[in-house]
């Protein structure tokens, strides 16, 4: 079998094969119909031989139907006869066929004129004559004819048993033949099956491949689908990558413009890297300069504020508040400086009437007046930021190191509180010295770190009232009550105090200050409620400790800043009965007093160089000790207050502070190590 092509092919290929192999035993003489013999023919075996042997249509007929069978006549056979039994042999079954049928086409010639039935016993006669019926009496002609006659029976019993044996023969070949196209038949019936096997197999393979086609269509249509999609798509991705080409060569040139930009630059860097490396030699040459040139700013700074005075005093008068009644004029009087009204005031003239002198003729004597110099008087009208820019610069000496204190005196209601901490209502024009001198001391601090300075603060703030200590940052159950405060060296042999029980907190920025004197106002206003109004009769006292550090050369330096806000100055009216409130005010006034003469005490001795300073005799002056020392700075803003009905307080304030303003500490040593 051809293995191109298929099984169905195969099989049309077999059926077209076997075909005439199945038709062949059609062709095929059949014995049977030959064999059979009519009563005619059988008579027709009775006629005499001679008659017979002329006769060659019957004999020729069952020679060619059956070449295998021999000739039942001994008559010769005609040529045509042989050559077609030669063929016959030759080409087997089919020829033979092919010369039989032609010879059964032809007419047979009668050999014989057919006979009646009973004329067959007349015996021939000789010479072609029939022999006429002998008479009864002719009893051994008669039985001559009979004789004859036998002897004919017997010879056509001869023959046809010879016949009969040749028939026989006949049959068994016929019969070989049947049983052999049997097993072809069989053979062939086994092919067909299988062909039909094929052939449903083939059927069945034909379902299965016009299933597949099927599905191979619905998929080509799928892919068909698919491939339309992926057509539209590679269109637009054609579309995208010609974009993205543009986009590219567009970012191409622009690349190569950097890169000649960057090479350009990186010529330029180079050639900065080498100007750098001047500058940071140049910067480290100014740095030290510059350090130099610190250095020589804080001994100058600190020269200055000498000259200044270590202990300076400056007097500020407040404004006539609403509802105040307006004091008469020329009761406070501001003489310009000596160069001229463009001069800071520094002097002050205070005129009061004494009612209880009078003049000879008993006209009221004139007003006495009371001139006083101070190192910078401040009118009702100087602001917050004026007072503060006076006094920046101490301030700064306390980041040089050494201690510096300010202290505002006065009696009560004439502005010390609202000089140190400010005015009401948050406003920050009216800020006072406390916050301003931090947010200065922060912003300085800020500046000397591009020096290589570091500096810390540590803020605490303390009420000292009848010789008690209280802490005024108190938090939680301490809040207002506040336990007892003692103020005690920090180590055995150190020189530096600490109070106990108070907080003492580290301070980076102006809102952590404010939050610390909200605090401090608020634990004030509890004491008030519960101890009836006493911040007047109470020195405030707070406090920054300054660290500073210059690591890579090893420089230290440290000192506070001490901002004191004194209790009211104002002595107690010695007129006044004295009931149980009185009393406790009297000693309330007597601790005051005791202090604010203490303070003076310290100060005079300080100024006089005297062996015993007096510190231990105040709680105020033991906690300032360190801050009022030789190397301190000091300044003390005189609070007055503007109406006439204070004069007589403003007048001890004024000499009080002229007293200190004429001590003169000795110079000032910065606090280094
Ligand atoms: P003290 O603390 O000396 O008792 P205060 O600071 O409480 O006095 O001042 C008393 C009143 O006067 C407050 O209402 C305060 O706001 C006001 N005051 C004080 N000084 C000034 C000033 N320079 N400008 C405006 N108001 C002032
Ligand atoms: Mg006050």
């Amino acid at each position: 079998m051809d293995p191109q092509r298929s099984p169905l092919l195969e099989v049309k290929g077999n059926i077209e094969l076997k075909r005439p192999r199945i038709k062949a035993p059609s062709r095929l003489p059949l014995s049977g119909s030959r064999l059979k013999r009519r009563p005619d023919q059988m008579e027709d075996g009775l006629e005499p031989e001679k008659k017979r042997t002329r006769g060659l249509g019957a004999t020729t007929k069952i020679t060619t139907s059956h070449p295998r069978v021999p000739s039942l006549t001994t008559v010769p056979q005609t040529q045509g006869q042989t050559t077609a039994q030669k063929v016959s042999k030759k080409t087997g079954p089919r020829c033979s066929t092919a010369i039989a049928t032609g010879l059964k086409n032809q007419k047979p010639v009668p050999a014989v004129p057919v006979q009646k039935p009973g004329t067959s016993a007349v015996p021939p006669m000789a010479g072609g004559k029939k022999p006429s019926k002998r008479p009864a009496w002719d009893l051994k002609g008669q039985l001559c004819d009979l004789n004859a006659e036998l002897k004919r029976c017997r010879e056509r019993t001869q023959t046809l048993d010879q016949e009969n044996q040749q028939l026989q023969n006949q049959l068994r070949d016929a019969q070989q033949q049947a049983k052999a196209l049997g097993t072809e038949r069989r053979t062939l019936e086994g092919h067909l099956a299988k062909v039909q096997a094929q052939a449903e197999q083939g059927q069945q393979e034909l379902k299965n491949l016009r299933a597949c086609v099927l599905e191979l269509e619905e998929r080509l249509s799928t892919q068909e689908g698919l491939v339309q999609e992926l057509q539209k798509k590679q269109v637009e991705l054609q579309e995208e990558r010609r974009g993205l080409t543009s986009q590219l060569e567009e970012k191409e040139r622009r690349l190569q413009t950097s890169e000649a930009a960057l090479s350009s630059s990186r010529a330029e860097v180079a050639s900065l890297w080498q100007e750098t490396a001047a500058q940071a030699a140049l910067l480290a040459e100014r740095e030290e300069r510059l350090h130099g040139l610190e250095m020589e700013r804080r001994r100058l700074h600190n020269q200055l504020q000498e000259l200044k005075g270590n202990i300076r005093v400056f007097c500020r008068v407040r404004p006539v508040l609403p509802g105040e009644p307006t004091p008469p004029p020329g009761l406070l009087l501001f003489p310009s400086g000596p160069g001229g009204p463009s001069d800071p005031p520094t002097r002050l003239s205070l005129s009061r009437s004494d009612e209880r002198r009078g003049t000879l003729s008993g006209a009221p004597a004139p007003p006495t007046r009371h001139d006083f110099s101070f190192d910078r008087v401040f009118p009702p009208g100087s602001g917050q930021d004026e007072v503060f820019e006076e006094i920046a610069m101490l301030v700064q000496s306390a980041l040089d190191g050494y201690p510096v204190c300010i202290f505002a005196y006065g009696q009560t209601g004439s502005g010390k509180t609202f000089t140190m901490e400010g005015g009401p209502g948050g406003d920050p024009q009216l800020e006072g010295l406390i916050p301003r001198a931090l947010r200065h001391l922060f912003s300085v601090a800020q500046e000397l770190s591009g020096q290589g300075w570091t500096y810390s603060f540590v803020a605490s703030y303390v009420e000292i009232y009848n010789e008690t200590v209280r802490d005024l940052l108190a938090t939680g159950t301490r809040k207002g009550q506040g336990g007892e405060c003692e103020i005690r060296r920090a180590g055995p042999g150190s020189e530096e105090l600490t109070v106990t029980n108070a907080r003492y907190v580290p301070v980076s920025c102006e809102k952590e200050v404010e939050a610390l004197l909200h605090l401090a106002r608020q634990n004030r206003a509890v004491a008030r409620t519960a101890q009836n109004e006493r911040s007047s009769r109470s020195h405030s006292v707070f406090q920054l400790q300054i660290s500073g550090e210059h690591s890579s050369r090893g420089l230290q330096c440290g000192a506070s800043l001490s901002l004191v806000d004194l209790a009211g100055s104002e002595r107690l009216d010695p007129g006044l009965a004295l009931g149980p409130g009185e009393r406790e005010r009297l000693r309330e006034t007597q601790a005051i007093n005791s202090s604010l003469s203490t303070l003076g005490l310290v100060i005079m001795a300080l100024s006089n160089k005297e062996s015993h300073v007096p510190y231990r005799n105040s709680k105020l002056t033991y906690l300032l000790q360190n801050s009022l020392g030789g190397s301190a700075k000091m300044l003390m803003f005189v609070n007055i207050s503007p109406l006439e009905e204070n004069v007589s307080e403003s007048l001890n304030s004024l000499r009080f502070a002229s007293k200190v303003n004429q001590c003169v500490i000795g110079t000032a040593q910065a606090n280094r190590k």
